[in-house]
């Protein structure tokens, strides 16, 4: 990732980004992120397949943006995640500079996130073979084992909210779950309230979530969440052909189109 440093420093150097988000090594062997704002920290900046956490969820955060131009190390589903927040107006070219890592590591710079875009609409989300296995599973349960199933997995969930700090679509300044005037979900850990959080933010996420499994690898106890997300990306591509991240901003929840199918009304 030679190439990745040295242009990095070069965008530093001429003040053309104030910082550059990318991945540097952590302790215990894992890699973390790295906000490099002087040309010698981006000596630091590494790419190897232990770089899986979403860098995208720091281009929202107000302390990142207040420094200036932004430049990001973006593999695939940080590029996805881009242009998901694009559409939803959180960036746009004039705040960020996109250094686009390929699926085959190579690295290559974006001029603007049209051409990010692009690039993206190549490749589907595919669920991987392990968590589609595990989705069937699920789909040949009765209600009642799936509501079981759901039960034992999210009770242990003692609400850290660490899946929400992971995730780059969950932007909101205030989430609902914090909100205890009025309380709409229980604040304690309980059986009830743990699926309330948990199915309130599938939903959130509907036509949105681009499939990276950073919610899952920040959990501490391992709680498969994100299958539940996986089940609405398959929903949508059933219901609704398919999910890619525009910038044309056509969001699912909020679009209605008279062949929209309604058999969900009965
Ligand atoms: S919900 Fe999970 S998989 Fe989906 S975008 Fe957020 S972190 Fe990624
Ligand atoms: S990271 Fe795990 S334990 Fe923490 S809120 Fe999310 S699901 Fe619950």
């Amino acid at each position: 990732m030679d190439d990745l440093r040295k242009r990095a420093k070069e965008l530093l150097e001429t003040s053309a980004v104030k910082v550059v988000i990318g991945y540097e090594e952590g302790t215990a062997g894992k890699t973390r992120a790295l906000f490099a704002e002087k040309p010698e920290d981006t000596g630091k900046l590494i790419f190897d397949s232990r770089c899986v956490q979403n860098l995208a969820a720091y281009v929202t955060k107000r302390e990142i943006k207040e420094k200036g131009r932004m430049a990001i190390e973006a593999t695939l589903p940080v590029m996805r995640s881009i242009i998901q927040l694009a559409s939803e107006f959180q960036v746009t070219d004039n705040n960020l500079l996109v250094l686009g890592i390929t699926p085959e590591s190579k690295l290559v710079e974006f001029s603007n996130l049209a051409d990010v875009e692009t690039f993206v609409h190549q490749y589907q989300i595919e669920i991987d073979a392990r968590n589609r296995e595990m989705l069937e599973k699920l789909d040949k349960m009765t209600p009642s084992e799936r509501w079981k199933f759901w039960i034992d997995e999210l009770s242990p969930c003692f609400k850290c909210y660490a899946c929400r700090a992971a995730c780059p679509m969950c932007y909101c300044s205030r989430c609902t779950v914090d909100v205890n005037q009025p309380q709409w979900i229980s604040v304690p850990s309980n059986d009830l309230g743990n699926l309330e959080w948990h199915f309130m933010r599938a939903v959130h996420l509907t036509g949105r979530c681009v499939d990276c499994d950073a919610c899952y690898n920040a959990c501490p106890l391992g709680i498969p969440l994100n299958l539940l997300t996986k089940r609405m990306i398959e929903d949508v591509r059933v219901n609704f052909g398919g999910y890619q991240p525009s910038l044309k901003g056509e969001h699912l929840l909020s679009t209605y189109k008279p062949d929209d199918k309604e058999n969900f009304i009965q």
